[in-house]
C-alpha cells in the first residue's frame, strides 16, 4: 500500500460532469485545500453527450469534448489520477483504496462515479459488431464497424437508441430499432411525443419495431449477423447497437455501508448519511421540491447541479440544490428541449403545430403546469424554465393562444 494525499482535503470519486464540476466549483467557492479527482477512464474529463451525436459524425474532435486542457487542472491545483479505479472505501480510517494499491485519505469524499450500461441477457452479445455506447473508449469500435455496415439494428428506443439511429441514417445505412414496450421514449415524454419521433425516424427510413422482445443475437465466424425475436422474426444485421438504460454505480457506497436504493441518498447538499461522504449526479439519488419524491435524474444539468451544490457544502457556502430539471436531445434537425418531470400529469396543451416540426408541449398537473417539452421552439423552452423556476403556471388557453406571451407573467 501506498499511502497519498492527506486527510486535509476533497477526494472526487468519478470525473464526468459531475466530478468535474465539483472540483471546478469547489475552487470557485474558493476552497484552497488539495483537491484529488480519480477517474477509472484514460482520458482528460470530457462532455458525453456529443458522443451519440455529432462526436459519431465526426463533427467534433476529441479535444473539443475536453472540459478543460491539462493545465487548467495543475493551474487550480486539482490533482488528476486518471486510469485508476476506487475499490473501496474505508470510513473509519477516512481513505479510499485504489486498485493501484494507492490509499487516498480524505476530509471530505465526492461518490460521483455516475452509472454504467445496462447489459442484455441473451446470447450471443459477445460478437463483435455488438455494442453498448456510454464512454469515449466505446467510439472507436463503433465507428469502424459502421463504416462498413449495411444493416444496423437498434435495441432500445430511448434517447441514445434513437440518437444512434439518427447518426446511421445520416451515414445512409439501413436501421431497425426494436423495442419492447409499445412505443419510443415511453419513460420520459408523452404518448403523442413518441409518436412525433417514431414518424420522424419513420420519415428519415428508419424501421421502428415496438412491443417485440429480442431473444438471440446471432452470429457468424464471430461476428453479428442478425438479432432474432421471441415472435420468431428475425433482423439481418451487421452492427448492433444496445441502449436498454443503465445501472447507477453505488457499489463503493453500499460496500461502505452507506444507505443506497437504486441511487445514493442525499440531501439537497449532495451530503449523504455520512457528513462527510457527498454523491452526486446519475449515481445519487434525492428528493427535490420540485418532484416531491425521491428521484434519480439522468441529466448533465443534475450532474453540474448537484456538484455544485456539493461543492458548496463542502466550502461551507452551502447552496441547496433546488433546480428544475431539464434535458436535450438532437435526432437529425430536431432539437428537444425538456424542462421540469413530466410523470403524473394529467394534461396537455399544444403550443405551435407538430406538423411544422416547432412546437411545445405545456404539460399539466391537477392544473399546476409541471413539464415542458419544445421542439425546435428555443423561445418557449426558455420562458418555461423561468415559469417553472418562479412556481408561475401559465393558464392552459393562454399556452394554446400562440400570440399570447407568456414573458408578460414573469414580468
Ligand atoms: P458519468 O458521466 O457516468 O461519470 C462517472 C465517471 O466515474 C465515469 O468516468 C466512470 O468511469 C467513473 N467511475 C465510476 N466508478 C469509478 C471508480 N470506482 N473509480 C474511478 N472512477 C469511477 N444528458 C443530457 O442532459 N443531454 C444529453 O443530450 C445527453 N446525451 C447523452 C449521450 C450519451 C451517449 C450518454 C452516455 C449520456 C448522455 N446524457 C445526456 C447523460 C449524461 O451524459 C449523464 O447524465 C452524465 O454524464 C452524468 O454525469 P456523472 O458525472 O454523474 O456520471
Amino acid at each position: 500500500m501506498t499511502r497519498y494525499g492527506d486527510r486535509a482535503g476533497v477526494v472526487i470519486i468519478g470525473a464526468g460532469h459531475a466530478g468535474y464540476q465539483t472540483a471546478e466549483s469547489l475552487r470557485q467557492e474558493g476552497y484552497e485545500k488539495p483537491i484529488i479527482l480519480i477517474s477509472d477512464e484514460p482520458h482528460l474529463p470530457y462532455h458525453r453527450p456529443p458522443l451519440s451525436k455529432n462526436y459519431l459524425l465526426g463533427e467534433t474532435d476529441e479535444e473539443r469534448l475536453r472540459f478543460r486542457s491539462l493545465d487548467y487542472y495543475s493551474e487550480q491545483g486539482i490533482d488528476l489520477l486518471l486510469g485508476v479505479k476506487a475499490l473501496r472505501i474505508d470510513r473509519e480510517n477516512g481513505y479510499v483504496l485504489l486498485d493501484d494499491d494507492r490509499e487516498i485519505f480524505y476530509a471530505d469524499l465526492v461518490l460521483a462515479t455516475g452509472a454504467r450500461v445496462r447489459r442484455l441477457s441473451v446470447p450471443g452479445t459477445q460478437y463483435k459488431g455488438v455494442y453498448y455506447l456510454r464512454a469515449l473508449d466505446d467510439i472507436k469500435p463503433i465507428e469502424t464497424c459502421l463504416k462498413s455496415a449495411r444493416n444496423v439494428v437498434v435495441i432500445g428506443a430511448g434517447f441514445i437508441g434513437l440518437e444512434f439511429a439518427a447518426v446511421a441514417r445520416k451515414l445512409k445505412k439501413s436501421v431497425t430499432i426494436l423495442e419492447v414496450s409499445s412505443r419510443v421514449l415511453a419513460r420520459a415524454v408523452s404518448p403523442d411525443l413518441s409518436k412525433y419521433f417514431s414518424i420522424l425516424h419513420q420519415s428519415e427510413g428508419v424501421e421502428i419495431v415496438c412491443e417485440v422482445e429480442v431473444s438471440e443475437i446471432i452470429g457468424d465466424h464471430k461476428h453479428v449477423t442478425a438479432v432474432m425475436c421471441t415472435n420468431g422474426k428475425k433482423y439481418n444485421a451487421d452492427i448492433v447497437v444496445i441502449g436498454v438504460g443503465v445501472i447507477p454505480n453505488i457499489e463503493l457506497a453500499e460496500g461502505a455501508g452507506i444507505n443506497c436504493n437504486n441511487g445514493i441518498f442525499t440531501d439537497e447538499h449532495g451530503r449523504t448519511e455520512d457528513a462527510h461522504i457527498y454523491a452526486a449526479g446519475d449515481c445519487a439519488a434525492y428528493q427535490p421540491p420540485f418532484a416531491g419524491k425521491l428521484v434519480r435524474l439522468e441529466s448533465v444539468q443534475n450532474a453540474n447541479d448537484q456538484g455544485r451544490s456539493a461543492a458548496a457544502a463542502i466550502a461551507n457556502q452551502p447552496k441547496p440544490y433546488e433546480s428544475i430539471p431539464w434535458f436535450w436531445s438532437i435526432q437529425y434537425n430536431i432539437r428537444l428541449q425538456m424542462v421540469g418531470l413530466y410523470d403524473g400529469c394529467d394534461q396537455t396543451v399544444i403550443r405551435g403545430h407538430m406538423d411544422t416540426n416547432k412546437f411545445a408541449l405545456f404539460h399539466y398537473r391537477e392544473d399546476q403546469l409541471r413539464a415542458v417539452h419544445a421542439v425546435n421552439r428555443p423561445a418557449d423552452y426558455i420562458i418555461s424554465r423561468k415559469l417553472l423556476t418562479a412556481g408561475v403556471s401559465p393558464r392552459p388557453e393562454q399556452v394554446g393562444d400562440g400570440t399570447y406571451d407568456l414573458k408578460k407573467l414573469i414580468a
